[in-house]
């Protein structure tokens, strides 16, 4: 029995986790969080709100799937890192925020982390068991969102709901108007950096508007291996929760005979600008990623408030970095540190609605 502890448990992710447990005999829920909803019978032990870390402690999980929304999922991250205890992880902000602190907790602790992120779960696969010197680079596939083809004057007036609506996948609302602004896959290649140990320039971002292929991996003898599924996030959950193993789901393989369009282009970055953002945050690195994270969450919250528009939501990004020095974190007190004085940055330079 692997003894597996959920947090987030109300989310997207958190209901196929559990649906993905319950098809698994040997996987054992002994507990689940959940930010605020009632959570009662999903698991022995719950919990609604609180402090993670003292569930975790009692829960004595052997693996972990971070699923909360947000910097707030990063003691969890670091606990189970630092313990040992092996760690699924869907929340990537907390990698995004605190990389080279998780990397040095992972270290210490010898537990495996496994990316519940569809392209970095493909990644993942396709790098695995490869010799560095032999990867040349990575690309990350990315569906464009609802305003893919769009223009920046189009999307001047767009509403929370037309944002929301994502042609692809199904998810919760922060991922899906990260989406929107393409600042999904600006996380999702800082995620790759520090999952991978690659270098920004190479790690690549292209649209794929059909999510088919998840990832790239390009070698260096010219081959490129890709992973393929239909988007359906039960995959790549299914395949960190029953690690090594690979269990069956009951998600249909690709039907070829039908066809399948495979189509790629380059992303908007003008029109898109936190992607760039992303990357130069990344590239800065100290806090600049756990700032880029941080105003990012303000601001896609204040969106959905109606509080900004579309566009802004890159702006105050772009601002809240440029006001912020990146000095390096020693420790989850500087990082906790920085995200808070982002956020107060990153207010600021909300204009009142
Ligand atoms: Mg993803």
């Amino acid at each position: 029995m692997k003894r597996i502890v959920l947090l987030g448990a109300t989310g997207s992710i958190g209901r196929q986790a559990i649906e993905v447990i319950d098809g698994h005999p040997e996987l054992e829920l002994v507990a689940a969080a959940s930010g605020s909803r009632s959570i009662d019978g999903v698991a022995p032990l719950t919990q609604v709100g609180g402090d993670l870390v003292e569930l975790l402690e009692r829960a004595e999980p052997d693996l972990v799937l971070n699923a909360v929304v947000g910097f707030a999922g990063l003691p969890a991250t670091l606990w189970a890192l630092e313990h040992g205890v092996d760690l699924a992880l869907a929340n990537k902000e907390s990698l995004v925020a605190a990389g080279e602190l998780a990397l040095a907790a992972q270290r210490r602790g010898g537990g495996l982390l496994l990316p519940v992120d569809s392209e970095h779960s493909a990644a993942f696969q396709c790098l695995d068991g490869r010799a560095s010197e032999t990867v040349d680079s990575l690309v990350l596939t990315a569906s464009g969102g609802p305003f893919r083809g769009r223009t920046r004057e189009e999307l001047h007036d767009v509403t929370p709901d037309e944002a929301l609506a994502h042609p692809t996948w199904n998810m919760g609302p922060k991922i899906t108007i990260d989406s929107a602004t393409l600042a999904n896959k600006g996380l999702e290649l800082i995620e790759a950096h520090f999952l991978f140990g690659l270098s920004y320039e190479r790690i690549e971002v292209v649209v794929h508007p059909t999510s088919v292929v998840h990832a790239f991996v390009r070698l260096r003898d010219g081959a490129a291996l890709a992973h393929l599924g239909y988007p359906d996030m039960r995959v790549p959950i299914s395949y960190a929760l029953t690690y090594p193993e690979r269990a069956a789901t009951p998600i249909p393989s690709l039907d070829l005979a039908s066809g399948l369009s495979l189509e790629f282009h380059a992303p908007d970055l003008e029109t898109f600008p936190l992607l760039a953002l992303a990357r130069g945050a990344g590239e800065q690195g100290g806090t600049f990623p756990c700032v880029f994270n941080a105003a990012n969450e303000l601001a896609v919250a204040a969106f959905l408030e109606g509080r900004l528009p579309f566009l802004g939501i890159a702006e105050v990004v772009e601002e809240t970095l440029a006001a912020s020095d990146g000095a390096s974190a020693r420790d989850l007190d500087d990082l906790v540190e920085a995200d808070a004085s982002a956020r107060e940055l990153a207010e600021r330079t909300l204009a009142p609605a």
